[in-house]
């Protein structure tokens, strides 16, 4: 069985700019997998690649065991793209929206009207079938573009930050449709900014930095460390600046979060005595605690420790990393990049 997604030492550059660096990854069939770095880390173009809306400049990607940049006939067959934002187009209801790409993909009589239908349903906009869709609300958008991209039932699909701009509700009907998508066995990779959501979602987290993977885990690997360290939230009567200011100077202490009530703090110990001597010296110091507790470590503590350790140079192989891929036999060299898509590939239409 091929890897749902696969890519094998991608590079991608803008002139002198590498957005992508060297990538390689697999991700198996009925997975998902969220794609996680800081802005300008690689996530987008890599996935445009993926989706056969770019070219690398070199290595090589599959989806479904599919070169992408030889048959990328075939991986749009299997694939289904959801960019971060989609072209407003005035004047054209959902129906017709939908009816649109339906008849580009090729769907004929029933089967189309069965495949609108069965879209409609899923992502809930059958009341909405004649609504405009630039009078539409984000998450309703989001929702359609959802529908968009399952019209032709795709074992594989790509999001780009599905969930930015949506409001809470719209975030929890989201993740509903791409649970119930991933318990279908879809593949899913999903990039995002919120990786609160990205670790409940997920199977594994997918880190990209500068161009190059640093992780691929579990959120459980990625939380769990080695590092000794401790992080205690503090709130105080008053004045909850001055912890921050406090954090500056003290010995073990690190501010890593102003908080409303006061910060939250590190550690640079799991010693109680040393923790509790960082409490002692606070009220020795004149700050009104109130409250002095212990908290987890979440999935953002993880990611900043990440680029914290690779810009210091010393980040090496997070616990839980995968073993490298497997070897592969060399494949043939990938055709240099036709200098443009072309203009009747139904790829460009999602924009
Ligand atoms: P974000 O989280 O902000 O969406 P990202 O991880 O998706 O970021 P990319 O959009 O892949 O990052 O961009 C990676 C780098 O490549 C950035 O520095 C970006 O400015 C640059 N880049 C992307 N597309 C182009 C392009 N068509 N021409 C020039 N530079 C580009």
């Amino acid at each position: 069985m091929p890897a749902a997604l696969a890519v094998e030492n991608l590079h991608r550059s803008f002139g002198a700019l590498k957005a992508v660096n060297g990538v390689s990854f697999e991700i198996s069939q009925g997975s998902v997998v969220g794609f996680v770095g800081a802005n300008g880390a690689g996530k987008t173009t890599t996935m445009r690649i993926l989706a056969t809306l770019d070219y690398p400049s070199s290595g090589r990607a599959y989806v479904m065991g599919h070169n992408v940049v030889l048959y990328p006939a075939e991986v749009r067959r299997v694939l289904g793209w959801v960019p971060d934002s989609f072209g407003t187009y005035e004047n054209m209801t959902v129906l017709e929206y939908l009816d649109f790409y339906a008849r580009a993909l090729g769907f004929k009589g029933q089967e189309r009207v069965r495949r609108i239908q069965d879209v409609m349903d899923f992502t809930d906009l059958g009341p909405l079938s004649d609504r405009l869709i630039n009078k539409m609300s984000k998450g309703q958008g989001q929702r359609l573009c959802l529908g968009r991209a399952l019209i032709h039932d795709p074992q594989v699909l790509i999001m780009d930050e599905p969930a930015a701009g949506l409001d809470p509700k719209a975030r929890v009907e989201l993740k509903r449709l791409i649970r119930i998508l991933a318990e279908e066995g879809k593949t899913i990779l999903i990039s995002s900014h919120i990786l609160s959501e990205l670790g409940e979602m997920c199977d594994t987290l997918l880190f990209i930095d500068k161009g190059r993977v640093v992780h691929h885990g579990t959120a459980d690997s990625l939380v769990r460390t080695d590092n000794v360290e401790t992080l205690v939230d503090v709130q105080v009567a008053h004045y909850p600046e001055k912890v921050s200011a406090w954090a500056l100077t003290a010995p073990h202490v690190k501010l890593a979060e102003e908080r409303k009530n006061g910060a939250r703090l590190r550690i640079d110990s799991a010693d109680p005595d040393i923790i509790a001597g960082v409490l002692r010296r606070m009220i020795a110091d004149g700050l009104s605690v109130t409250e002095f507790h212990q908290e987890q470590r979440n999935l953002e503590d993880a990611f900043i420790d990440m680029l914290g350790r690779i810009e210091q140079g010393i980040a090496g192989p997070v616990p839980g990393q995968p073993p490298a891929l497997p070897a592969k036999a060399p494949s043939p060299p990938s055709p240099p990049p036709p200098p443009s898509l072309p203009v009747t590939d139904p790829a460009r239409w999602g924009g």
